[in-house]
């Protein structure tokens, strides 16, 4: 991070206008090479939360990631090992969430199945 490339990155975009003021200052230092998209990463088969684009920058160094918005998901502009950390604690909460899911499942089933037998 440093003022050539950004300062801070984005944890998610509360809004599309939000979304949209970041890509036009994105675009304007892509535009001045205050930062370099790198290869394109293969996201098919990811999850949403993957980053869809890397960019580097040439100042620091950075290697800043770029998740965009898509319907719920607020995406993320951060850099590569901030958005790392981030990924894995959104896989761990989902895992968790359907794990709580297939738990309520069963004890519904159960439930009922105690009740027809009763
Ligand atoms: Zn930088």
């Amino acid at each position: 991070m440093c003022p050539s490339c950004f300062s801070s990155g984005f944890a998610g975009f509360p809004s599309y206008w939000e979304f949209e003021a970041f890509e036009a200052e994105l675009h304007q230092k892509l535009v001045h090479r205050q930062l370099l998209p790198l290869p394109r990463i293969l996201t098919q088969g990811l999850a949403v939360m993957a980053p869809e684009q890397l960019y580097q920058c040439p100042n620091c160094g950075e290697t800043w990631a770029l998740s965009s918005p898509d319907n719920a998901w607020r995406g993320y502009f951060l850099p590569l090992a901030v958005a790392n950390a981030y990924n894995s604690k959104l896989i761990v909460k989902d895992r968790i969430k359907r794990l709580a899911g297939v738990a309520v499942a069963i004890g519904a089933g159960s439930f009922i199945h105690w009740q027809i037998l009763k």
